[in-house]
């Protein structure tokens, strides 16, 4: 089996850990569009190089080891989206695919270097932590904007469960990570927002949306 898929088996749980807790060889199944009898080889394959505790029928975790070899793939790639967006001059909806295959590199010194040219961001382009090398991970507390009322002024921090059209989107509507939002209304129906920003007023951002900005509040 090569190195790529076990790494984006690593990635998949890291991140349903994060959601739940744990995981499962189902959410695994659906996450990996494979069958479960799949996951479960690869599951023993991971358990065997002591990535993951499993035992059957239980939810699966990642140990420690596997904890430390997730974080540290996931630094990769958010370092590359950074240098991507930072360096390059792309934009955060074209960086993501690049930088799936990126993270499969093996050369420490790369990111090493990608790291220092960037003046050592704690955030990719979408906000989202960058772990550390010994894989610590600081998670910022920032709220969804769908949190909050009729006259707060919020700060986009983070977009999170982020897709490529969403952010697209957002890039049309002149959002990035600072932009300052004033709520205006919230709907009752269906908890739209009508929020003014920048140059920008009377801006209608739908529920879905409003839930995956992450903000802190300003006043
Ligand atoms: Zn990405």
């Amino acid at each position: 089996m090569p190195t790529q898929t076990k790494e984006n088996y690593l990635k998949a749980i890291y991140y349903l850990q994060q959601r739940n807790k744990t995981a499962t060889i189902s959410e695994l199944a659906e996450e990996m569009q494979v069958n479960k009898s799949t996951v479960t080889e690869m599951i023993k394959k991971l358990a065997d190089r002591g990535w993951v505790d499993y035992q059957k029928y239980k939810p699966i975790r990642l140990s420690e080891l596997g904890q430390v070899e997730a974080a540290q793939i996931i630094r990769k790639h958010r370092l590359t989206e950074m240098f991507l967006v930072d360096i390059m001059g792309f934009g955060w909806e074209e960086v993501h695919e690049i930088a799936e295959e990126v993270e499969h590199l093996k050369s420490e010194s790369l990111f090493d270097r990608m790291d220092r040219l960037l003046g050592f961001p704690d955030a990719d382009p979408h906000g989202s932590p960058i772990p550390a090398k010994n894989g610590e991970l600081y998670r910022r507390p920032y709220k969804a904007l769908s949190n909050y009322r009729v006259g707060d002024t919020l700060r986009l921090k983070a977009v999170i469960d982020n897709t490529d059209s969403l952010l697209a989107m957002l890039t049309d509507k002149q959002i990035g990570l600072g932009t300052e939002f004033n709520i205006k209304k919230v709907e009752p129906f269906d908890k739209s927002m009508v929020v003014d920003y920048r140059n920008c007023e009377g801006i209608t951002l739908t529920h879905e949306v409003c839930r995956r900005l992450m903000v802190e509040q300003i006043n």
